[in-house]
This record gives C-alpha cells, sequence and structure tokens, in this order.
C-alpha cells in the first residue's frame, strides 16, 4: 500500500467503490472518465507503480489480470461484438494513476 495511491485507497476501502470483482489478487471498477459504453479498471491489489516496475515475481499477476479482463467481458456482455484491453505505461504512455491497471473498453454499437 502507498499512502497517497487513489488506487491503493480505493483497495483498501477509504474511499467507498462499487467492486465487480474482488479478490485477493485483482479488484474491478468502473472508470470513473469512462471513454466507452463499457470501460472497467483491471487492477492488482498489490502497489506497482506500472509496467517498468514489474518483477519475474509479478508473473501470476498478470495472467490473473489478463484473465479476469475476458471474465469481465463475458459478464458485460461485450465478450462476442469485441473489445479492446490496453496498459499505459508512465505520463508519455498516457498513465495518469501511478498503479499499475489494465483497461477494458467496449460496448459500442
Ligand atoms: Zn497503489
Amino acid at each position: 500500500m502507498e499512502k497517497d495511491c487513489l488506487f491503493c485507497k480505493i483497495i483498501n476501502g477509504e474511499i467507498p467503490t462499487e467492486f465487480l470483482h474482488k479478490d485477493d489478487t485483482i479488484v474491478v471498477f468502473r472508470d470513473i472518465y469512462p471513454q466507452a459504453p463499457v470501460h472497467l479498471l483491471i487492477v492488482p491489489t498489490t502497489h506497482i507503480r506500472s509496467v517498468n516496475d514489474l518483477t519475474d515475481a509479478n508473473r501470476p499477476i498478470l495472467s490473473e489480470m489478463m484473465m479476469t479482463a475476458k471474465e469481465m467481458a463475458k459478464k458485460e456482455g461485450v465478450s462476442a461484438s469485441g473489445y479492446r484491453v490496453f496498459v499505459n505505461v508512465e505520463k508519455g504512455g498516457g498513465q495518469v494513476i501511478f498503479h499499475l491497471h489494465m483497461h477494458l473498453v467496449g460496448g459500442w454499437k
């Protein structure tokens, strides 16, 4: 946990948030500034700043993130129509919150 990290505060309950999925490794909630009809954030409960900070020990977390994305796409009804999953890395890559997270966007007509 990082004291001043927005996502750590969401994960530890300091900021009330509706979780669409929550387990020991991953939480999922909606982006407050959605860029698509469905816009979810898939966030590891472990504070990792960005892709640049990943270590070999984090491999299982990455696997869980992608598998959770797949499951959430199904739950949100965008599996068949299609969706995007992406990760922004550092400021130049569009990362705004410096706690690793994956975007899942879809649901366009
Ligand atoms: Zn954090």
